[in-house]
């Protein structure tokens, strides 16, 4: 296979041509988006709105997000091609685009730098976040160490019990680790502790969103922030194969790595977008994360988008195998990418990504983490209905080291079933 270093054109270049301005910054995508909030956190989040139209075109603020990128996080991250899994699929060509190498594992340091970047620029005493299974929770306490800010991380006080690692990564980190002992002690929980701290000292403070939702300037932001990825990525086939996908999917929890993958395809007429959403048991049962072959318009978290809700607009619990995906809802701007046909959003089950997860570490060495591995899923189901000479182009979300104690149980619990 050709490495990176040898191909005609160095990716590099996309970073170098590298700007968060080539798409218009949304406060609305059609009918979603928008700031669904109450009035006293309109200041904090216009403040922040302003700040992002500003750094985004400031030609200093963006080198130095470029140079991070470089230096720190190692980018560009590689496009490889993937032979064996390719013949495993048996049609078009499939091409990895590797954020699970980027530092701490996965694509959310992207958006943590950036937005610790614009923190900065705020000055700002203290950066908060909130966090479920502990890798936003990670990426944020990573780059507030890198850029000297304070960093605490609230927690439902359950989470805190059930990731004891990543407790211990932010903490090793120089993060506090904020427990929030109300309600079920989880997500829900600990966002709505860490909104409070926030609008109590929004001049003091940035709330550092860790995907594509929630309020305006944030589905922006983090989209200008994750498109890295798609830049790269298109850049880099050309390189590789001379011409760009036919295809190009990615995993959505709130959609980050996706929109950052497919947001600089979506002016390329011809590249098929297509979205895995987690099915966890299958959407014909309650137990799964599909906000967008599930869900119905609504509210959540500040904006309108495609959301899990039961006919009285309550927000309806959630199950997936993979903790990245375990959301009821989805950024806005998928739900108008759905909504207009630009991007194809697809369910995949838990024993679907489990069985990719596999099949992904035989072809081709690499553990992916499980949400990337309901990419891997549809990849080879989109490959294998086509021809040689197309190419499909999966974007491998992280790497599966943190995945371990869940993927020990789900083949304890599978050898159960079969017995
Ligand atoms: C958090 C996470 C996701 C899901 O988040 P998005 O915002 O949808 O990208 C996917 N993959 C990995 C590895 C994650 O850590």
């Amino acid at each position: 296979m050709t490495r990176q270093a040898h191909a005609p054109a160095q990716p590099a270049d996309a970073l170098d041509g590298f700007r968060l301005d080539a798409h218009p910054m949304q406060e609305h995508f059609g009918p979603y988006g928008g700031s669904w909030i109450p009035e006293v956190l309109v200041p904090a989040a216009t403040r922040i709105a302003h700040a992002w139209a500003d750094a985004r075109q400031d030609p200093d603020f963006l080198a130095e997000y470029a140079h991070l990128c470089r230096t720190f996080i190692g980018r560009p991250t590689p496009l490889q091609d993937a032979p064996r899994l390719t013949s495993h699929a048996g049609g078009a060509r499939i091409l990895l685009k590797r954020e699970d190498l980027a530092h701490t594992g996965a694509h959310k340091i992207n958006n943590a730098i950036g937005q610790a970047l614009l923190a900065k620029r705020l000055g700002v005493t203290s950066v908060i976040a909130e966090t479920g299974a502990g890798q936003h929770g990670v990426a944020t306490a990573t780059a507030c160490a890198l850029l000297g800010i304070e960093c605490v991380v609230h927690m439902g006080s359950h989470d805190i019990e059930r990731q004891h690692p990543n407790v211990v990564r932010m903490e090793l980190l120089g993060a506090t680790v904020h427990p929030v002992d109300e309600g079920t002690r989880t997500l829900t929980d600990a966002v709505s502790s860490a909104v409070r701290a926030w609008i109590s000292d929004p001049e003091g403070t940035y709330y550092l969103i860790g995907s594509a939702v929630g309020m305006h300037p944030f589905p922006t932001m983090v989209r200008d922030l994750q498109c890295v990825i798609g830049h790269e990525a298109r850049v880099q086939s050309l390189a590789l194969v001379d011409q760009l996908p036919n295809a190009v999917v990615a995993c959505v929890g709130g959609g980050s790595n996706s929109i950052g993958t497919f947001v600089p395809f979506v002016a390329d007429e011809g590249v098929e977008l297509h979205g895995a959403e987690a099915a966890g048991d299958g959407i014909d049962t309650p137990r799964h994360a599909s906000s967008i072959a599930g869900g119905r318009d609504g509210v959540l978290h500040g904006a309108h988008t495609k959301l899990l809700q039961d006919d009285d607009g309550q927000v309806l619990p959630t199950h997936s195998i993979s903790a990245g995906l375990d959301y009821p809802g989805v950024g806005p701007e998928h739900a108008q990418l759905a909504a207009t046909g630009r991007a194809t959003y697809h369910p995949v089950t838990d024993a679907q990504a489990m069985d990719a997860l596999e099949v992904l570490c035989r072809t081709e060495g690499i553990i992916p983490a499980i949400e990337s591995a309901h990419a891997i899923h549809l990849a080879v189901e989109l490959a294998s209905t086509r021809s040689s000479d197309e190419v499909v182009l999966v974007t491998v979300s992280g790497r599966g080291d943190k995945d371990l104690s869940s993927i020990i149980a789900w083949r304890e619990g599978r050898l159960g079933d079969a017995r």
